[in-house]
């Protein structure tokens, strides 16, 4: 019988849960076994009687889930010592931070580890089942726009009263990716007037499918894979120019630019930052990456000439329930790649696993 497993996720103030009742009920039901330390779902308000319902075991000691399971399944990288607890031989799934060369990755590769690294999943539409970027950036950028309209001084919707009329709240979304769609969505339902900028040419009629007024500036930087690829020195000049103006005009910006593998780009420059009225925000979900503005300090919200910008961290750990859902869901699905018949069979062949595996049987795949 395969078993699977779960810990409570013990980096960076994380709140969400790997797998949630619903996803383990039915992972059961296929004859899975599901193994949970107790105290897992704790943030996310999934609790542990939940999970033994299902009909999960739920095990006082992290280390009795990770020697007992055939595939280990996390939001967050392991620790070393969770990586050294890891049954031999047996199969990780989940987020890795593969590129900043992680100890713990030295430790798979000992132990024969097949490491899945969520971060490579293919961004295709065929790929969006198991896809958590998509999932997580969706949560991001719906709370990306809650977190704005409280620190701003205004309201977001043109509101005609008695007491007078209110002008609709103008909101800029730099990066029209899965977050900035979902912000831009999300601002327009709250009623303000939203505007997007991006440079991929995709994002054009992406952000109009959402109601929102695209920037069209002479700078468009497609890269590999759907993603955007770095600006030169000289595309930055012409960006900055373009832009400065349209940040001055707004009262909310939102900023979720991100390029793969590199820190996030600077978008908003001091000066920028020095041309908007005060009481305008900016909110900044590209902080776990450095931040599109210059001002951003990752984990604060600060105060300049009267702005107010805020870089929060691990934001759909911050909304932790839907987060969990989405991502358990996935993960399901990402079972059921490889589980099949009850067994564990691993395709390299197919296009998601081949493109997310990290490590095959303690070998780095390059
Ligand atoms: P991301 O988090 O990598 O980046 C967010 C956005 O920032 C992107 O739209 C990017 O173009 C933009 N950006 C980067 N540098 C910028 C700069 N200097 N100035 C302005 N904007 C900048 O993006 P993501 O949400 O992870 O999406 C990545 C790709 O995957 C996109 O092409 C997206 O359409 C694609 N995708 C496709 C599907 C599908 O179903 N086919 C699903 C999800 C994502």
């Amino acid at each position: 019988m395969v078993r699977v497993g779960i810990i409570k996720e013990r980096r960076g103030n994380e709140r969400r849960v790997s797998l949630v009742p619903a996803d383990i009920k039915k992972l059961v039901s296929k004859g899975i076994e599901v193994l949970v330390e107790r105290g897992s779902g704790e943030g996310a308000y999934f609790l542990d009687g939940e999970y033994e319902e299902a009909g999960a075991r739920v095990l006082n000691d992290a280390k009795e889930v990770l020697s007992n399971v055939d595939i280990l399944i996390k939001v967050q990288p392991p620790s070393l010592e969770e990586a050294k607890a890891l049954k031999e031989g047996a199969i990780y799934i989940g987020f890795t931070r593969y590129w900043e060369n992680p100890e713990y990755l030295n430790v798979f590769s000992e132990r024969g580890i097949t490491a899945f690294a969520l971060e490579k999943i293919p961004r295709t539409t065929k790929a969006q089942f198991v896809d958590v970027l998509s999932s997580q950036a969706t949560i991001a950028g719906y709370k990306a726009v809650i977190l704005a309209a409280d620190l701003s001084p205004h309201l977001f919707p043109m509101l005609t009263t008695a007491a007078g009329t209110l002008k609709p709240a103008k909101v800029l979304v730099i990066g029209v990716g899965v977050a900035g769609l979902q912000a831009l969505a999300t601002a327009k339902r709250l009623g303000a007037l939203t505007f997007a900028y991006d440079i991929r040419p995709a994002a054009k009629h992406d952000a109009q499918s959402v109601g929102a007024k695209f920037l069209e500036s002479p700078v468009w930087a497609e890269g590999a894979g759907g993603y955007a690829r770095e600006l030169t020195e000289e595309e930055r000049r012409i960006q900055h120019e373009f832009l400065a103006k349209h940040i001055g005009n707004s009262d909310v910006v939102i900023t979720t630019a991100q390029v793969p593998g590199k820190r996030a780009p600077l978008i908003i420059t001091k000066d920028m930052v020095e041309r908007m009225k005060p009481g305008s925000v900016i909110v900044d979900i590209a902080a776990d990456n450095g931040g599109n503005c210059e001002l951003t300090k990752p984990g604060e919200v600060v105060e300049y000439n009267g702005v107010k910008i805020a870089g929060p961290l691990n934001v759909p750990s911050s909304v932790p329930r839907p987060a969990s859902e989405m991502f358990s869901k996935n993960m399901a699905n990402f079972l059921e790649l490889i589980i099949r018949d009850g067994e564990i069979k691993l395709d390299f062949g197919e296009e998601i696993l081949e493109k997310s595996l990290l490590i095959k049987q303690g070998v780095k795949n390059e």
